[in-house]
């Protein structure tokens, strides 16, 4: 394995692209077994250093390999993906692979169906070679509140990766897969993305079938692409996106052939600065976001600021929509299905003691913040509320994007923080996801693409966000600046 990691005609998967794993495919230099065999071997030998994968799947793997060298062999297309080793997060479910949601309560849960984004990875050739750590039911922003223990950041390994997905993010820095799914209800696929220094990218609401993504908050989840380009990441969002009959709000809307945008031309593009974003921006971050501001302006863009006046109101919106959801979606984990079962003599009990062992302290709080403003007499102060609030949120962006083709703004007020260093304030963790949270709320897409790192060498993202199901101009716009800079 270390040999081939070390220049072997295979090369190590970070020099790797989509294209030239089927490039390579194609000329015979390599087979998607050997291929496979590699990246497992590779993803075992580097977890210890950073916890990325609780399982590893290589049966799964190796059987979907053989596929694609048999179709290759057949002179059949195998598929956009072909022989492209692959990690999906733990959220996600995955037939016969165990899928914990990082969490006790789901540690030997064995789902019976794949979810339909993990289906459509493998028709597409993809091979998936394990599932990745996240924190409890995708609660939180740094790994920490993972059950099976945190993630650490493969650029600086006292750091978190960001969360939730940071498995997946780490995985993709750390080139034990090519590609990784994540899920982003708050910003759980940019901000580890932007810590890691690798794309990361949320659709549209509904452009991913949710089937087979465990529930969180149903209406802000997503599933979205982990990649080493722009360019990959369209490849993958590609071959996901798409209506789903087994997801009524998967979206019905045609999914454009998002690579064959990738000119890297620009020019005359509007792109909008939120002054409420910029006005909080410290620091290193800031400068940098700054920076990649104007490779934009170089490459034609016209650059105004816009305003988004309700953001200072969207931590409080996403916290009581985001828990009153996730206080009914996580009532299922009762015992009675899915779990592992706690002994008690009555059905209360039984409840109890399965719900009290299972779940961690995070997805505990969340439960009663969510049970509380949605109980009777709260309803309308807070939930019906945060509900109003969020169509505020979502006509700011309906009124910017009046004036400009796509919004250009930070990701995190901050780079990948020290392991530990938030954990006993969950307030402050909460404030990760300030700029992430208002694009969740709105349901349109976002993405983040690294623009450099700071003096100590930690990696920063810059968020570009576009209307409703324009993904294209999000990715042209990205791509132009990633080879650009
Ligand atoms: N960090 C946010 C939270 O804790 C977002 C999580 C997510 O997007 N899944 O809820």
């Amino acid at each position: 394995m270390s040999d081939s990691q070390n220049g072997s005609a295979r090369g190590p998967l970070v020099e790797h692209s989509i294209q030239s794993i089927r490039e390579g495919l194609i000329a015979k230099e390599f087979t998607a077994a050997e291929l496979a065999e590699q990246a497992l071997a590779f993803a075992e030998a580097e977890n210890p250093k950073t916890n990325a994968y609780l399982t590893l799947s290589p049966q799964r793997a190796q059987a979907a390999a053989r596929e694609v060298d048999r179709k290759i062999a057949a002179g059949a297309d195998p598929g956009a993906l072909a022989g492209v080793p692959i990690a999906i997060k733990d959220v996600i479910l995955t037939r016969g692979v165990r899928t914990t949601c990082g969490s006790r309560m789901l540690e030997h849960y064995m789902p019976p169906y794949d979810a339909t984004a993990v289906e459509r990875i493998e028709r597409a050739g993809g091979i998936i070679i394990g599932k990745t750590n996240c924190d409890e039911f995708a609660m939180g922003s740094s790994n920490e509140n993972s059950a099976f223990g945190p993630v650490r950041n493969p650029v600086a390994l006292d750091r978190v990766p960001g969360g939730s997905s940071g498995g997946s993010a780490a995985a993709v820095a750390q080139g034990t897969a090519l590609l990784a799914l994540g899920s982003d209800t708050g910003g759980s696929v940019r901000q580890p993305a932007s810590f890691c220094g690798v794309t990361g990218v949320t659709p549209t609401y509904g452009r991913v079938s949710r089937y087979g993504l465990t529930a969180f908050a149903s209406s802000l989840d997503h599933i979205g692409p982990f990649a080493r380009s722009v360019r990959d990441a369209a490849i993958l969002l590609r071959a996901i996106a798409g209506r789903d009959p087994c997801d009524a709000t998967s979206a019905f809307a045609p999914v454009p052939e998002y690579p064959a945008a990738l000119t890297g031309d620009i020019r005359g593009i509007k792109i909008g600065l939120p002054t409420e974003y910029f006005a909080q921006l410290p620091g290193e971050t800031g400068d940098l976001i700054h920076r990649a501001v104007d490779v934009l302006k170089s490459l034609g863009c016209e650059v105004r600021e816009v305003s988004l006046p309700h953001t200072e109101y969207a931590i409080a919106t996403y916290y009581i929509i985001a828990t009153a959801e996730a206080s009914s979606n996580l009532a299922r984990y009762d015992g009675v299905r899915y779990t592992t079962r706690a002994n008690a003599e009555t059905l209360s009990g039984m409840y109890r003691e399965t719900r009290g062992a299972g779940f961690g302290a995070e997805c505990k709080r969340r439960i009663m913040l969510g049970t509380y403003v949605l109980s009777a007499g709260y309803y309308d102060a807070y939930y019906l509320k945060a509900q109003q609030v969020r169509s505020l949120i979502s006509r700011d962006f309906a009124h910017a994007f009046a004036e400009v083709d796509a919004i250009a703004a930070p990701v995190s007020p901050f780079p990948a923080f020290k392991i530990g260093e938030k954990v006993d304030d969950p307030v402050a963790m909460y404030l990760s996801d300030i700029f992430t949270i208002t694009g969740d709320l709105a349901g349109i897409p976002c993405m983040s693409v690294p623009c450099g790192k700071t003096a100590g060498g930690l990696p920063v993202g810059l968020q570009i966000l576009t209307r409703h199901f324009d993904e294209t101009t999000m990715f042209r716009v990205a791509h132009a600046y990633e080879i650009a800079s």
